[in-house]
């Protein structure tokens, strides 16, 4: 099964991102992210075998992770799937360290795929029109955050769906 470690946002927050992804939406076209599919991915697994899900879903049921605030202040994109994401101005230190911390573990578990550069984002819409953010709103959201979640991906042919297999113990 295909699977992914993330943040995800809690309902207030999902609920200011939706309206950035409404915003650019209106803005930009494309395919709009459903508010249940927002997310920050901070490892994509990939596929993995029935045991090591198992074996993942109480690793993460056990895994601390140190409360931390993120500052989601600016817009990006990436020009190829055409996504428009929100995410911030800077790199964040507590979550590059966060993304180190999971990938040292996961290569424990004999899981490969560690990425060269990790950009913290949200992506709000697929296959946008344009890619400019101007006359958007500058966002200015903070995501606090002290749990992940291990994610399947589901695929199907209008856009994956998303299921929590497991989260770590809030702290
Ligand atoms: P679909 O691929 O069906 O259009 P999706 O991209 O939402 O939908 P997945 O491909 O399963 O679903 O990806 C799950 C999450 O992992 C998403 O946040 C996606 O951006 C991220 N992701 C997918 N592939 C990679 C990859 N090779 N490297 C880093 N992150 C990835
Ligand atoms: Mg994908």
């Amino acid at each position: 099964m295909r699977l992914f470690l993330a943040l995800v946002p809690p309902p207030e927050l999902r609920e200011q991102l939706g309206e950035l992804a409404d915003a650019a939406h209106a803005n930009c076209g494309g395919r709009r992210i459903p508010d249940e599919s927002l997310h920050l991915t901070l490892a994509f697994l990939g596929e993995v075998s029935d045991v090591q899900a198992t074996e993942l879903v109480d690793w993460v049921r056990r895994l601390t992770v140190p409360p931390g605030e993120w500052r989601l202040d600016g817009w990006g994109h990436f020009r190829r799937p055409g996504i428009l994401w929100v995410g911030g101005q800077s790199p964040d230190p507590a979550l590059t360290a966060l993304h180190g911390h999971l990938w040292d573990a996961l290569e424990g578990f004999d899981l490969t795929g560690r990425p060269t550069c990790f950009v913290p984002h949200v992506s709000l819409l697929r296959r946008a029109r344009r890619l400019e953010a101007h006359g958007l709103p500058a966002p200015d959201l903070v995501w606090g955050y002290n749990r992940v979640d291990l994610v399947r991906s589901i695929t199907r042919d209008w856009g994956s769906r998303y299921v929590s297999l497991a989260r770590s113990p809030q702290n």
